[in-house]
């Protein structure tokens, strides 16, 4: 059998990438901007549904930052964050010179604790600040509690930006992530369920705030025939190649979905026999998770020393690629001064847990060779 890389998530064509990339070539729409950003929105507005107003940006982080804007996040002024997550859901709230206040998971979705995070809201507020926003983030596409979180956020009036860049397909109670948030944002990296090689979206509830968010993101131009500012401008719009890729994986995102949704499906099949192993599911049927990434958690007690590390390095031998989970913002260099809420869920979830090859484009002999690295180690 052969012994190629076999990636966590690698980007996957469908096949009309490049007919909508041709158009634009042929039109000479190469500037930014141009029919395949309208084409992209449009496609991502009637996904989402909701009366979702969508704006195509050049990344989701730049997304978080524009979303931080709207929601008039200034120096000084508190945000809370879920601590377990890709930093980029952190780094713009240092940006706009706020101060991050990071909350801890709790163990049914891996996501925001609305325990921890009512804690961290009545520490701001005894401190004689109100929290400007909640980040929420659904992390490897399983929702957050979403109901909860959106209790503790209308009980003090703050409002929540959904990051939804590891969950566009997954949906809740039937309604698509994305749309949760007062402000939502997605992501198109290359390693995510979509991509446009580099990209990502902010998603609001009104057309007046996507506008906003558009003329932020182009350098903030007055209406005038001269270069006219009287904002500080940011260079965070999709150009026209990228949305082209954009409008053909819209075309194959729910079947990609279904691909991702049959890996994680494959890992319970494998680890079923396999105690102390827990494959990441969904806690009941309201959650629909697009399963990004496939993850497990492996408690050492049970498997008779065997850890995630045990496991990570005989992928890696099998040149098969595998990676702990998110390492919590308050443990990171960066963020470790600021203040959290909560216990050692999202530690101990870091200690414990591995992310799993979960592509779209995986084969019945990559499968193969991933259970017989799994039989080797479990024996
Ligand atoms: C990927 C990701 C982002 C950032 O998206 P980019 O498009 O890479 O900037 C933000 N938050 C989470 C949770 C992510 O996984």
């Amino acid at each position: 059998m052969n012994n190629s890389k076999i990636w966590l998530s690698s980007p996957h064509m469908g096949g009309k990438e490049q007919e909508f990339v041709k158009e634009a070539f042929d039109a000479n729409w190469v500037a930014p901007l141009g029919p395949n950003v309208n084409g992209l929105e449009h496609d991502l507005e009637q996904y989402l549904g909701e009366s979702a107003n969508v704006g195509a940006l050049s990344s989701g982080t730049a997304a978080i930052h524009l979303g931080l804007l709207l929601l008039g996040v200034q120096v000084g002024d508190f945000v809370l964050c879920q601590s377990m997550t890709f930093s980029a859901s952190a780094n713009p709230i240092l940006y706009q010179g706020a101060t991050p206040v990071f909350i801890d998971s709790e163990s049914a979705t891996w996501n925001l604790c609305p325990v921890a995070l009512e804690a961290g809201i009545q520490a701001c507020i005894a401190q004689g600040k109100t929290p400007k926003a909640i980040i929420a983030v659904h992390l490897y596409g399983v929702p957050y509690q979403i109901d909860a979180i959106r209790a503790v956020a209308d009980r003090y009036s703050i409002p929540i930006l959904e990051d939804s860049a590891e969950a566009l397909g997954s949906s809740y109670k039937g309604q698509k992530c994305g749309t949760f948030g007062d402000i939502g944002v997605l992501s198109f990296n290359g390693n995510k369920i979509i991509t446009t090689s580099g990209g990502g979206a902010i998603v609001t509830k009104t057309k007046a705030q996507k506008d906003k968010a558009v003329f932020y993101a182009t350098q903030s131009r007055d209406d005038a025939p001269h270069y006219q500012h009287s904002h500080i401008g940011y260079n965070y719009r999709m150009s026209n190649i990228s949305a082209g890729i954009g409008r053909g994986q819209m075309e194959v995102l729910d079947a990609h979905v279904e691909l991702r949704r049959q890996m994680q499906a494959f890992y319970v099949s494998l680890f079923k026999e396999i105690s102390g192993v827990t494959v990441f599911t969904a806690p009941t049927s309201d959650y629909y998770p697009n399963y990004w990434l496939s993850a497990i958690t492996i408690d050492p007690s049970l498997t008779k020393g065997i850890t995630r590390e045990t496991l990570r390095l005989a992928f890696e031998a099998d040149n098969i690629e595998s990676r702990p989970l998110w390492k919590p913002m308050h443990l990171q260099p960066i963020f470790e001064n600021y203040p959290y809420y909560g216990g050692t869920v999202a530690e101990t979830l870091f200690d414990n847990g591995l992310c799993l090859p979960s592509g779209s484009n995986l084969t019945d002999d990559d499968r193969v060779r991933i259970a017989s690295v799994v039989q080797q180690v479990f024996g």
